[in-house]
């Protein structure tokens, strides 16, 4: 496949209150988007699986969380999602203390992808796609056409009438990814979308994916345990360390606009992933299992 992520979709903005979307310097880039002040997560078995996080997005960002297994990333993204409740500490999303509700809040919708597709397998695709949509009941002919754009944007276009069993992992994950962007997000929460994908199709999903990041003007976080793809994709890199879950550095990349496969092998990626590499085997050096 090719041209994926790619079609004449229009940004937010089109469809938001004046004012309300726009491009990240429209909506002001120093007000943070999702605030979490001294959050912390204690799982009612006793898990702390999160201590004291302090993070700001803001709006345009592409934010990836990068740490080994355990360390509060998929916490951190199910509180960032309203999903959980932190034990202590707050969050703040738009400057306030609430979640908004309703997909369609102008300049104010969040949208999740999980490491699984997660698609209904009786469904078509294009009718899994329009899942968020019928549930908040939004008029069939609308839901239809957003529809319809998503799924040219990630270069499904022509696989509208398939059932997800006629599809690769790849393309069922692309299913899972129109069906966030057919909610017109403003943000967007990734956990470890390309985990389970091979190696070729998940550098081709997140060139496709930082594409369209930069084309429709959207905030990314990013969970990710992989190095490489967290510096290939991210405006910023957010580093954690386990037991407890904790934020241990945030590195800002300042890589080209356009990640192309030069970037992959450049003298600066290189440089960013021991740099990252380096921050991740301190947090863990002198770490005893045993001990805890
Ligand atoms: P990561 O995404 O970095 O792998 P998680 O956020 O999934 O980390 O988990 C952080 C810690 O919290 C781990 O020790 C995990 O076992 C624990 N944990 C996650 N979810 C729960 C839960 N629902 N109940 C108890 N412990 C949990």
């Amino acid at each position: 496949m090719s041209a994926l992520f790619r079609s004449a979709m229009p940004a937010p903005a089109a469809t938001a209150a004046p004012g309300a979307g726009g491009s990240p310097a429209a909506r002001g880039q120093d007000e943070p988007l999702l605030f979490a002040n001294q959050v912390e997560k204690t799982y009612a078995n006793g898990t702390v699986a999160l201590e004291r996080v302090k993070l700001s997005i803001r709006p345009g960002e592409f934010v990836s969380l990068l740490g080994p297994s355990g360390c509060g990333k998929s916490t951190l993204l199910k509180l960032f999602a309203g999903l959980e409740a932190p034990s202590a500490g707050h969050l703040r999303w738009w400057g306030g203390p609430a979640l908004p509700a309703a997909i369609g809040t102008p300049g104010r919708t969040l949208a999740m992808v999980f490491q699984e597709a997660t698609l209904m397998p009786w469904a078509r695709v294009a009718d899994n796609a329009r899942l968020p949509l019928d549930l908040a009941r939004m008029p069939r002919a609308e839901a239809d056409e957003r529809v319809r754009r998503a799924l040219a944007l990630v270069g499904l276009g022509r696989f509208a009438a398939a059932y997800p069993r006629e599809l690769s992992g790849g393309m069922q994950m692309r299913v899972s990814i129109a069906r966030a962007l057919a909610t017109n997000p403003d943000l967007l929460l990734m956990d470890e979308p390309f985990g389970a994908l091979d190696e070729f199709t998940r550098n081709k999903l997140d060139a496709d994916l930082r594409a369209l990041w930069a084309e429709r003007g959207l905030t990314v976080v990013f969970v990710t345990h992989s190095i490489y793809e967290a510096v290939y994709l991210s405006s910023r890199v957010v580093v954690m360390a386990a037991r407890p879950g904790r934020v241990i550095g945030d590195v800002a990349i300042a890589g080209p606009d356009v990640r192309d496969e030069a970037f992959r092998v450049s003298p600066a990626f290189m440089q960013y992933c021991a740099q990252l590499s380096a921050l991740l085997t301190q947090a863990n050096t002198g770490f005893d299992p045993d001990a805890h």
